[in-house]
């Protein structure tokens, strides 16, 4: 039997990074390894590069009324107001190599930023993936820029649009329009098919509100008409416009859950836990401050920009923090974690000490059965 090497390759590469997914509850948070899940990320950074989080806009023209960029908290505090230079973009990923893979999005509106055309041009020539998994709204954008987000291969574009039709949409994302939203993803399907290109795949994002949970099924067949993914999403606010059927909702958003809360309680996991991007995927603001992660905006570790990624990465700080937030370490007043929600209710008052070599070697045969499933997975082709 002949073996499809390109194929094999390509699956291979996709389990692995499913590898690392799985893993990281394991390591991080069932069993504190740090060291054995750092050692997993570098071979994944030798093999398919590294990523990070740079934010390309923390500006944004909606006003959604639970958002803290909306409301103006995150422009008074270390987030502030403004878009990244291509100029810092530029010397980033020329001092920056292993880098190959940059999630633009986080606070605000990615599309706002003057210089995002040569941001992406320049990324694209340098063979560096951009993606806005975090969320788009997509409601201000040029006919060029849609253009050459096909052109120069943009990865990945997560719209949020919550709700399948303007009167339910306009409710959260004050200023917005869908039907501008809807107008915009058809010009990229249109680019798409003119350049036949795969890329940018689109997801549309809909986070789950009583207000707009009945039209869950419209925009589904909505999203499948516009070749998108359909990816419901459960709030973090629930006191904003709190889940009206709790069991419409858990039947029709696909996590058989209707809140955070629950989702918690039954799968025994919190729904979100963004410390690991510690260590996989470090955030960097728009103007050069180490985040560590995509939700702290109480606080920085430096600035990459001046300092250089692995002089901050290497910062006593961020290293305390990464223990910190394992529960490895003590709080520390000047670590940004201890004004966050999720350090507060998931870690604060749990701290252990380090793991012994008996958890040790439990954690590494539960990597084993993960390692043992993914090669069976790719052996029979699944
Ligand atoms: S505790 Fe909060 S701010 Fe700190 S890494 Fe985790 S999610 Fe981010």
């Amino acid at each position: 039997m002949e073996l499809d090497w390109k194929r094999l390759k390509k699956r291979g590469g996709k389990l692995f990074m499913e590898l690392l997914q799985d893993s990281r509850y394991t390591l991080l948070y069932d069993h504190r390894l740090p060291t054995v899940y750092e050692r997993m990320v570098a071979v994944k950074n030798a093999t398919t590069g590294g990523m990070i989080r740079l934010e390309a806009s923390s500006v944004c023209q909606l006003r959604c009324p639970a958002c803290s960029t909306a409301r103006g908290k995150n422009r008074r505090g270390v987030i502030g107001w403004g878009f990244l230079k291509f100029a810092d973009f530029a010397k980033f990923i020329e001092e920056n190599p292993q880098v190959k893979t940059i999630e633009i999005s986080n606070w605000g509106e990615v599309f706002l930023n003057p210089e995002l055309d040569a941001i992406i041009q320049f990324a694209y020539e340098k063979g560096v993936y951009l993606k806005a998994a975090n969320g788009v709204n997509l409601n201000t954008v040029s006919h060029a820029t849609l253009e050459n987000l096909v052109k120069y291969q943009f990865r990945h574009l997560s719209v949020s649009i919550d709700g399948g039709s303007h009167e339910t949409y306009r409710l959260y994302r004050r200023k917005g329009s869908f039907n501008r939203v809807i107008r915009n993803i058809k010009t990229i399907n249109y680019f798409k098919e003119k350049y036949q290109s795969p890329f940018p795949k689109l997801n549309w994002q809909f986070v789950i509100f009583g207000h707009n949970e009945h039209e869950l099924p419209l925009a589904r067949e909505l999203a499948r008409e516009l070749n998108m993914e359909f990816r419901p999403k459960l709030n973090h606010t629930p006191e904003h416009s709190p889940i009206m059927d709790k069991e419409f909702v858990r039947k029709e958003g696909g996590f058989k859950v209707a809140s955070r809360d629950e989702f918690a309680s039954v799968k025994r996991r919190a729904y979100s836990r963004p410390c690991t991007q510690l260590w996989d995927s470090p955030q960097i603001n728009w103007d050069g401050k180490l985040l560590g992660c995509c939700v702290n905006k109480f606080g920085d570790f430096g600035n990459v920009f001046e300092d250089g990624l692995n002089n901050t990465l290497n910062s006593e700080k961020y290293q305390y923090a990464q223990k910190m937030v394992l529960g490895l370490a003590p709080q520390r007043d000047d670590i940004p974690c201890i004004r966050c929600k999720v350090y507060r209710t998931q870690i604060a008052g749990h701290t252990m000490e380090e793991p012994r070599a008996r958890e040790k070697l439990l954690a590494l045969v539960q990597i084993g059965c993960h390692i043992k499933d993914k090669i069976t997975e790719l052996v029979r082709g699944g």
